[in-house]
C-alpha cells in the first residue's frame, strides 16, 4: 500500500445503511460488543489453526483479548492478537459489505426484524456504529505486511492508510456517541461481557479485580489486585462426560446460576455430532408445587457465544422446565428469536433435544429402575407436561411413565394393567383405575377398596387430573375414578345392581327422610341397593363434576357451573337393616336422629364434618352412650 491516505466509499450502494443500523437496532444495541468480541475470538482461533497447520511460525505468545475503557477520551477498545488484516483484507472484508440485493433489502427493512439484518448480511462489525460516532481499526496481519489504519465516521466514506501498529492483531477503537454514553461505564461493559462472553474459548481481560492471596514468602493473606478474566474458556459442556463427576456438574450449575439456591436433581450431557453438532448440559430441577415454565433458564450458545436465554418457541415448552445450556454452531448467530423459531435447523435441533432427553430417561429407567423410581416423584410433573404437550415425547416416554400406588409401589402402564386386570374390569370390559388424591382425607373409601382386593393409585400431582384425562382419550377401555366418586359397587360395576326390596312408595319415603336432613344445594340423595354388609350411608363426589371442578380451580377461572360442581351425592344403602328399619319406626324424633347420625358419620368419614355440625355430632353421640 502506498504511504498516502486512501479515501473511498464503502461498497454499499446506498447511503441508508447507517441510519438503518442506528435506528432499527437501537433496542438491541448492546449486541455490538458480542459481535466485536466474537470477531476478535474468531481472528485468534484462526491464528491458532494456522499455527497448528505450521503456517505460522514460532510461539504465538499470550493471546488474551483485552477490553479497555478510556472514559475521558470516550473510547472503548477491543484488542486481539489474532491474525489481523492486510490492507487488501480490510478492503475486502470491511469496505465491501458484500451482500447481494442490499438495496432491495433496505427498501423493505421496515418490515423486518432489525437484528435479522445484521445476522443475515454479515454486518457484525458494522453494529459498532449503533453506539459510535467514529470507529477506527488498527490492524497488523500475521503475514509480513504493513500495519493498516482505517477509520469511518458513520457515513459511507472511510479513510484507509498505513498504520503504526507494531504487534500482530487488531484493535477496534470505538468513539462512543453521547447518546449511548452508558457504554463508557465499567459496570455496564462488565455485565455485558459476563452475559455474552462468559464461556468464549479465548481469555478476555477487562479491568482489575481484588483477590485475597498469600504472597510468596509471606504468612498472611493479602488483598491484591489482579487482572480480571471474564470467561471460563473450557466450559463443562465442551468436556467429555467420562472425565466429569457429579460435583463438576453441580459446580457448573452454580456458575450458570450464581444467584439460585436450587440444587438440580440430575443432568443430561448432550453430545451430538451428526446430523448436526450440538453439545449441552440440561439440568432437571427438583419438583415444585407449581409449574414454573421459566423462559430464561436455558441458555443458548453458538460456539460458546451467548445468543439468548429466551427459548420460547425455540424448544418445546416442557423442556423449558429444565435448566442449562445448549450450544450449536448450526444455530444462526445474530438473529432474533422470531427468526430462530422459524429456522429449519433450529426446528431439527429442537426435535433432537427432545429425543435425547427421552433417550436419557429411558436409559436411566432401564439401567437402574430403583434409582429411577426414587427420582420419579420429582420428575413426574416434567414428564406429564411433556406427554401432554408433545406427541413425540409421549410416544417415547409411554414405556417408562410410571404410576405410583397408595403403597408407594411404582408400575409402568403395562405392569399396572396386568395387576388390576382380574378384579378391576367392569362389566363392559373397561379397566377401572382407582385413585386417591389425598391418603388422609380419602382413608375410609381407600380401606374399603383395599378390602375388596382393589388397588388404589396415588395421584396427588398438579398435573394428574389433566394427565388421566389424556390417558382416557389415548388408551382404549380404561377409565380413572377417584375412590370417593361413587359407592364401591358402582365404581367398578361388575354385575347388574341388586334389586330393591322396597316398593316405589317406600323408596320415595326413604329418600325424603334423608332429604329433609340436608341442604338440596349441597347434596343429591340417591338410594342404592348395596350389600347389607356395606355401610348405611356414603358421601360420594361424582368423578366428572369433581374432575372438571379441579381443572377449573387449577386454571384459576371461576367454575362455569358454580355450586353444581361442588355438589356431592348422599348415597343411602337401602338394603342396610338400619335404613330399612326407619320405614317402620313410629318414633319420628328417633327416625330423625338416626338419619342425622348416619349422615354425620358419612360426612365424618370424608372429613367433611366441621365446625358447629361436628360439635353437635359429638354432643349427640355422647348422649347416645348409655
Ligand atoms: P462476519 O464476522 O459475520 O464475517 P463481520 O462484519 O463481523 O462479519 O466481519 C467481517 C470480516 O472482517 C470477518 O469475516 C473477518 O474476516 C474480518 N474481521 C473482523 N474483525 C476482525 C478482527 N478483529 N481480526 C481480523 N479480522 C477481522
Amino acid at each position: 500500500m502506498s504511504k498516502e491516505q486512501k479515501k473511498g466509499t464503502i461498497g454499499v450502494q446506498t447511503e441508508d445503511i447507517f441510519p438503518v443500523i442506528k435506528k432499527f437496532l437501537y433496542s438491541d444495541n448492546e449486541i455490538f460488543l458480542r459481535e466485536l468480541v466474537s470477531n476478535a475470538v474468531d481472528a485468534t482461533l484462526k491464528l491458532q489453526t494456522l499455527s497448528s497447520m505450521g503456517k505460522v511460525e514460532g510461539d504465538l505468545g499470550d493471546l488474551t483479548i483485552d477490553i479497555h475503557l478510556e472514559p475521558k477520551k470516550k473510547q472503548l477498545i477491543i484488542s486481539d492478537k489474532g491474525i489481523g488484516m492486510t490492507s487488501d483484507e480490510v478492503e475486502r472484508y470491511i469496505n465491501n459489505i458484500a451482500f447481494s440485493g442490499a438495496n432491495e433489502f433496505l427498501n423493505k427493512y421496515k418490515e423486518v426484524d432489525a437484528a435479522k439484518l445484521i445476522g443475515h448480511f454479515g454486518l457484525g462489525f458494522y453494529s459498532a456504529f449503533m453506539v459510535s460516532d467514529k470507529v477506527e481499526i488498527e490492524t497488523k496481519s500475521y503475514q509480513d505486511a504493513p500495519a493498516v489504519h482505517w477509520e469511518c465516521e458513520g457515513s459511507t466514506t472511510f479513510t484507509l492508510e498505513e498504520g503504526n501498529k507494531k504487534e500482530r492483531g487488531t484493535d477496534i477503537i470505538l468513539h462512543i456517541s453521547d447518546d449511548t454514553a452508558e457504554f463508557l461505564e465499567e459496570n455496564r461493559i462488565l455485565n455485558l461481557l459476563k452475559k455474552y462472553c462468559k464461556f468464549l474459548p479465548i481469555p478476555i481481560r477487562f479491568g482489575k479485580e481484588k483477590k485475597w492471596e498469600k504472597p510468596e514468602g509471606e504468612e498472611k493473606e493479602k488483598e491484591i489486585e489482579v487482572d480480571r478474566i471474564i470467561n471460563n474458556t473450557n466450559p463443562l459442556w465442551k468436556r467429555s462426560p467420562s472425565e466429569l463427576k457429579d460435583e463438576d456438574y453441580q459446580k457448573f450449575y452454580r456458575e450458570l446460576y450464581p444467584y439460585s439456591f436450587e440444587q438440580p436433581l440430575f443432568n443430561i450431557h448432550i453430545n451430538i455430532e451428526y446430523p448436526f453438532q450440538l453439545t449441552g448440559i440440561l439440568y432437571f430441577p427438583k419438583a415444585k408445587e407449581r409449574i414454573e415454565v421459566q423462559k430464561d433458564k436455558i441458555q443458548l450458545y453458538c460456539n460458546q457465544v451467548f445468543i439468548t436465554d429466551n427459548l420460547e418457541g425455540v424448544v418445546p415448552e416442557f423442556l423449558m422446565l429444565l435448566h442449562g445450556v445448549i450450544d450449536s454452531p448450526d444455530i444462526p448467530l445474530n438473529v432474533s428469536r422470531s427468526y430462530l423459531q422459524s429456522d429449519a435447523n433450529v426446528k431439527k435441533i429442537s426435535a433432537h433435544i427432545t429425543k435425547k432427553v427421552a433417550d436419557k430417561l429411558e436409559e436411566m429407567f432401564k439401567n437402574d429402575r430403583t434409582d429411577f423410581e426414587k427420582k420419579w416423584d420429582d420428575i413426574k410433573t416434567f414428564m406429564q407436561y411433556g406427554v401432554l404437550t408433545d406427541e413425540k415425547f409421549f410416544e417415547r416416554a409411554e414405556k417408562f411413565m410410571l404410576l405410583k400406588n397408595s403403597e408407594g409401589k411404582y408400575f409402568t402402564f403395562e405392569e399396572y394393567e396386568k395387576k388390576i386386570e382380574t378384579l378391576q374390569k367392569d362389566k363392559n370390559g373397561t379397566l377401572v383405575h382407582l385413585y386417591a388424591t389425598n391418603m388422609e382425607e380419602q382413608y375410609v373409601p381407600c380401606q374399603e377398596a383395599k378390602a375388596k382386593g382393589y388397588d388404589v393409585l396415588l395421584l396427588d400431582g398438579i398435573l394428574d387430573v389433566h394427565y388421566i384425562n389424556f390417558l382416557e382419550q389415548k388408551k382404549e377401555k380404561i377409565s380413572f375414578a377417584r375412590i370417593d366418586a361413587d359407592v364401591m359397587d358402582k365404581l367398578i360395576q361388575r354385575e347388574e345392581a341388586l334389586p330393591s326390596k322396597f316398593s316405589e312408595d317406600e323408596q320415595k319415603k326413604l329418600k325424603e327422610l334423608f332429604e329433609k336432613q340436608v341442604s338440596a344445594d349441597k347434596f343429591t340423595v340417591v338410594l342404592e341397593n348395596m350389600q347389607e354388609s356395606d355401610l348405611p350411608v356414603y358421601i360420594t363426589k361424582p368423578e366428572f363434576l369433581r374432575r372438571w371442578n379441579d381443572m377449573q380451580k387449577m386454571s384459576g377461572q371461576p367454575s362455569f357451573y358454580g355450586m353444581e360442581m361442588e355438589k356431592c351425592n348422599l348415597s343411602v344403602n337401602a338394603n342396610h337393616p338400619m335404613v330399612a328399619a326407619l320405614l317402620s319406626d313410629p318414633d319420628e324424633a328417633h327416625v330423625q336422629q338416626v338419619c342425622t347420625q348416619l349422615i354425620d358419620l358419612a360426612l365424618l368419614s370424608q372429613q367433611m364434618l366441621k365446625g358447629e355440625a361436628l360439635s353437635k355430632f359429638i354432643e349427640r353421640s355422647v348422649g347416645m352412650i348409655k
